[in-house]
Parts: C-alpha cells; structure tokens; sequence
C-alpha cells in the first residue's frame, strides 16, 4: 500500500471530502488514502486488497473511485426445469432464503414438468423529449411520416447491432400534456438483440435528437431508453400439485394470500420485492443491471394505474395451484458488465444460455418460484421460521461466533425459537465459560 502524494487538498480540514486526483490516483493509493482516514489502520483497508476471481485493472475500468470489491455470496439454485431443460441457475444474493426457497418451490413443480415460459422479443425503447411547440399534432405527424429517414439514422448508428438482425423497429409519437406544457414524446423501438441495449439506444436518441428538432422546430432535451421495458416482457407458468403443496387448504391459504396483493398495493409491494428477491440474484449473478430491471418491474407492476402483483394465482380443475408471471426483463448476454466480468462469463457458461431471450426466461422462472416459496410460507408457518433458521448462523457471526461456534450456536437458536444476537451472545458466553 502506498502513501498518497498529490490527493488530500491541504487547504482543508483532514476529513474534507476534496480529494483531487483521487480518480486518476492508482487504487493502492487510495487505499493509502483510506487507511489514513480511518487512523492508519492499514490492516483494516488490506481486506480491500484482496479481489478473489477479479483483477485490480478491470475494476478500476468498470467503476471510477475504486478501492475493492464487495463480495456478494453466490450459490446454485437446483431443480429447476425451464421449458423441459433441466438447469442450475445461479444467483447472487447476501439473503440467506433465498435460493433456498427457489430450490425447495422448484422441487415441488418437477412433476407437472417445471416452468413453461415465453418471451415477447428484445425492444428497447429510447425516448426523445421534444419541447416548446405550439402545434405539437402537426410535429406529430411530421415525425411519423418519417420513419425510413429515422431508420436510417438510428441504425447507422449501430452497424454491428444491425448486421445482426437488430436496429429500429417502430416509432411512436405521444402528446404529452405536462405543468410545464404540451411535450412531444418520440418512441424509439430499437430491436437490441442479446444485449439490454441502454448505449445503444441512448446513442441512437441523442444522434437523431437534431434532425427531429429540425424537422419540427422543437427544443429537444432528454434523450434516454425507457426503463419501462414493456416490449421486453418475459412470462412464465407452473403448476403445483395440492399433494405437493401441503394439500387443498393450503392451496386455498396461498389464494387467499394472493388475493390480499392484487387488492392491496401495501401488500403487492412486499409480494413483489419477494419476487425480485429471486430475479435481482439472476441479474447480479450475470452481470445485469439490477437498478434497471428493478425499475422495469415496479413501474410495470403500476401501469394500470394501481400497484398490484407481478404474479397471478389460480386453482385448476384437479384442484392444483397454478402460478402466472409477467415481468419486463432487459437482460443482455453481451454488453455492459456481462462480457468483461469473469464471474458473469461463468454465470451465463452454467445457465448454458446462448440468448438473452433464454437468460429472461429463465429469470422469469425463478421469479416465479420465489414467489411460490414466499407465499406459501406466508399461508403456512409464517416466514420466519425458515428465514430465521437459515439466518441463524449469520446472528451467531454477529454476536461473535467463529469457526465451529457458528454451527453450535445457530443450532441452539434454531431449538429455541427465537433467532436474536442477545440470544446468541448468553449461547456463545455459556460456551466459552
Ligand atoms: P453496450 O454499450 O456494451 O453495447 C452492446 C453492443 O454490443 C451493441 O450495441 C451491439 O453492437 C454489440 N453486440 C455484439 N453482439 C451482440 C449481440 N449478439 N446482440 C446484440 N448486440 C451485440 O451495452 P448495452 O447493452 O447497450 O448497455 C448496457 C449497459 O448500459 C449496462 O451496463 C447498463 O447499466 C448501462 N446503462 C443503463 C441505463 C439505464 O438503464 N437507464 C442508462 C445508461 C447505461
């Protein structure tokens, strides 16, 4: 670790945030920085030092400020089959149920063949805002009327994207009436193929931004993909035998359950961050914009005007509980993170996927398996009994706990009922006495 040279502005006090050249300072020297800051304790930030599978020069491509990385656990969800093909789907996640839950709901649909899913296409949308237009209906059909001049421009932007079956697909054109007045909205509907898409089409929107203002006198401001990825949605069904599930009462508690999130934007909200508990693992595992498909979801989950569940619940006529779920997924198998982080590389090499069309099917799947898990957890033992088991090594970890005192003391709150550090502490006191 070196010491820093040029960084702290000597003007300020020792804790100012100013630190000029930090960006372009190496990362050792930043971490020299940091020990610095937190009272030379070198040995602290050393932790930093160490990167596992990545290396220091692709982290400090990938981000600016760098100092480490974050390590986030990493496991394998089991027994899911997704469109008959058996996979192991790997996820990222710091919550201990999670792939559990995915592992244990994906058990319990085997039978009925696992997820049955399909894929609406790759169209990423770019919006283009279009301001100050007194006749903003004549810019509307101005702009409409040319859509083989917008074509052209968009997908020369992207010849590679092009060369291989993408580039513009459709235009809209909306009206759209604000405090600050009428805007004209341009729609942009670019096929991304197997990347999410975002530079692609954002460099489409701001390269063809003048010729729409030229051509109708517009002021145009933002120029920037929609995260609203509505012509990006990802659906997939399973059906799970009562047998399967604890039997007909059980069906008709996780009904009923589901019911209280389609009536309860309270309640859809928790439904749904249940759901992105399983997709966000899928998205982080292979090097996807999380933030992204999380905004998809939620704004998706509101379009209707009200905030209601990503999945719906049924019961058929054998009296098996059959669960829906549609979801928008701008997932890319090249582009962003996924290509240049080795971790992602060997994500995606597991899934065998080939396609970003196969990656959101399968997210999809484990979305809805989520939140068969959850649900039935909810209508059953309540969801802190597994959570809790689960969480109960972490508690030990927090209260102190090493090595084999981990197990020793999760095992004990684990009989005892309550998962709490207080209760972990007194386990590992006794221990240790
Ligand atoms: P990217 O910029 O790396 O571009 C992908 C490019 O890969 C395409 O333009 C295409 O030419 C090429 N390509 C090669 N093989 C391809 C194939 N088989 N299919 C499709 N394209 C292929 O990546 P991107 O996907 O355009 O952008 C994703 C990144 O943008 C993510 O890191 C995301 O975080 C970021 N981003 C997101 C937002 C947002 O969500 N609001 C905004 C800006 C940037």
């Amino acid at each position: 670790m070196t010491r820093p040279t040029v960084i702290q502005e000597k003007s300020m006090t020792d804790h100012t945030s100013r630190l000029s050249g930090f960006a372009t300072a190496t990362r050792a020297e930043r971490l020299g920085v940091l020990a610095e800051r937190l009272g030379g304790d070198a040995e602290a930030v050393s932790l930093l030092e160490r990167l596992g599978p990545v290396d220091g020069e692709l982290v400090d491509r990938m981000i600016e400020n760098a100092i480490g990385v974050m390590p986030v656990p990493l496991g394998l969800a089991t027994n899911m089959i997704v469109d008959g093909r058996e996979m192991l789907v790997p996820m990222a996640t710091e919550e201990s149920s999670v792939i559990a839950a995915v592992c244990n709901s994906a058990k319990r649909c085997r039978a009925t063949g696992g997820f049955q899913t399909s894929y609406a296409g790759s169209l990423t949308i770019a919006q283009v805002q279009l301001c100050g237009l007194s006749d903003p209906h004549r810019a509307r059909l101005e702009i409409l009327g040319r859509e083989d001049e917008i074509r052209v421009i968009c997908d020369e932007v992207d010849p590679q994207l092009t060369s291989l079956g993408g580039g513009l697909r459709g235009l809209e054109v909306r009206i759209l009436p604000t405090r600050a007045g009428i805007m004209v909205v341009v729609h942009l509907i670019v096929d991304t193929r197997d990347a999410m898409g975002a530079n692609a089409v954002n460099t489409m929107a701001e390269t063809v931004a003048p010729t729409l203002a030229s051509w109708t006198g517009a002021r145009p401001l933002l120029r920037i993909l929609s995260n609203l990825a509505d012509r990006r949605l990802t659906r997939a069904r399973a059906v799970w035998p009562a047998a399967e599930i604890g039997g007909p009462e059980v069906v008709e508690a996780m009904l009923l359950g589901a019911e209280f999130a389609e009536a309860d934007p309270y309640r859809a909200a928790t439904h749904n961050k249940g759901i992105m508990n399983g997709i966000s693992a899928v998205v982080l595992a292979t090097g996807n914009d999380t933030r992204a498909i999380e905004a998809g979801a939620h704004a998706f989950a509101a379009q209707n005007g009200c905030y209601g569940p990503l999945t719906h619940w049924e019961c058929t006529e054998e009296g098996s509980l059959a669960g829906t779920i549609e979801v928008p997924l701008s997932l890319g198998i090249v582009g962003g993170a996924t290509r240049i982080h080795p971790v992602a590389q060997l994500c995606l090499k597991i899934l065998g996927t080939d396609s970003a069309e196969a990656l959101s099917r399968i997210t999809a799947a484990v979305g809805l398996a989520q939140n068969f898990g959850a649900l039935r957890a909810l209508a059953t033992d309540g969801i802190q009994k597994g959570h809790m088991a689960l969480h109960a090594q972490n508690v030990a970890i927090v209260a102190g706990a090493t090595g084999d005192e981990i197990e020793f003391v999760a095992a004990k709150l684990r009989q005892g009922g309550r998962v709490t550090e207080a209760k972990a502490r007194k386990i590992l006191d006794f221990l240790r006495a």
